[in-house]
């Protein structure tokens, strides 16, 4: 037998029997919260709510408003009652990503310099990393494992591997790549401004993302937060990862809006609005590096990799705030 429970004011007691879950509109959630989806961290509908409660801590709807009220839309797991409570819990979100700004794992630790790690494992000669360095001296830059490789004929498979001992990861291999099949997982923004490729998804919960140069640490982070993937980060042999890359940048990416904004207030009016206009089931605030990302599923996804058009993503610069 269900048992109706009411959170806000006590109405109902709280009791410990399995409870009906309704969605305020009068539609049933329990099925839908019962499917096994990955969900991003906090989202979806809580069980065991006759009527969900506004996320909005400051709130000031009264119960008979909340009856009536409205599906959706959902941010960060919490079901917001009008447009005031979506803007101020978008607020706190970006108030909190802003505020974790040099926190995040930007990792600026010191690493041994390439050319010293490759003559440290003996893959090349003291000459050989002189005539390099020189070459790249002489013609204003270029990487100095590719000056290794095209003039100095050192193998692409040590410099990747000497990358990865520098950055202590692994060199992933990506025998089979289909780029088209993973772009339900960041923006092509992010692929293209930060080198990375997404290389496939292991077990439904493990994403491996590849890198040519260097890792980021950061963008890893969102987007493992976003995901709710585990993401193992590692490098990948230039001449396999630049057609992959570019291949993939071609393919097809879920729908994205860019702003820029003159303030946190203007930021946050427009996150606001993207969210009431798409009134999603489940949506997300992370920062990567000077951008805000915020996805907003419009269905519940049956897998770690949604339809493109289940999903929606908008990205904010905030460099200036
Ligand atoms: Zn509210």
């Amino acid at each position: 037998m269900p048992v109706l429970r009411w959170r806000r004011g006590g109405v109902a007691p709280l009791l410990r029997e399995p409870v009906l879950n309704l969605r305020p509109d009068g539609g049933v959630a329990s099925s839908a919260a019962a499917v096994d989806w990955p969900q991003p961290p906090g989202a979806g509908l809580r069980p065991g709510i006759l009527f969900e409660t506004c996320a909005n801590p400051q709130c000031r709807s009264g119960w008979l408003r909340l009856w009536r009220s409205r599906s959706g839309p959902v941010f960060e797991g919490g079901w917001c009652c009008s447009a005031e409570c979506t803007a101020a819990i978008i607020a706190s979100a970006v108030r909190r990503e802003l505020d974790a700004r040099g926190a995040a794992p930007e990792n600026h630790r010191h690493r041994l310099p390439l050319g010293l790690t490759m003559l440290e494992q003996g893959w090349i000669t003291n000459r050989q990393l002189r005539q390099a360095l020189e070459a790249q001296k002489a013609a204003g830059g270029g990487r100095l494992g590719q000056w290794l490789v095209r003039h100095e004929g050192v193998s692409e498979k040590l410099v990747t591997r000497a990358l990865g001992i520098q950055w202590s990861c692994p060199v992933l291999d990506m025998e089979i790549h289909d780029g088209s099949g993973l772009t339900a997982l960041l923006p092509r923004l992010f692929v293209d401004a930060f080198g990375a490729l997404p290389l496939r998804v292991a077990a439904g919960r493990i994403l491996y993302l590849g890198f040519e140069e260097r890792l980021d640490p950061a963008l890893a982070l969102a987007v493992e937060r976003m995901t709710g993937l585990r993401v193992e980060s590692g490098m990948v042999e230039e001449s396999l990862f630049r057609p992959a890359h570019t291949r993939m940048l071609g393919a097809r990416f879920p729908a994205v809006e860019l702003i820029e904004t003159a303030s946190e207030a203007a930021l946050v009016h427009a996150l606001m609005k993207a969210v009431e206009r798409a009134r999603p089931v489940a949506s997300r605030l992370v920062r990567v590096h000077d951008c805000l990302w915020l996805r907003m599923w419009l269905r519940r996804p049956a897998s770690p990799l949604p339809k493109l058009d289940e999903i929606q993503d908008l990205i904010a610069s905030v460099g200036g705030h």
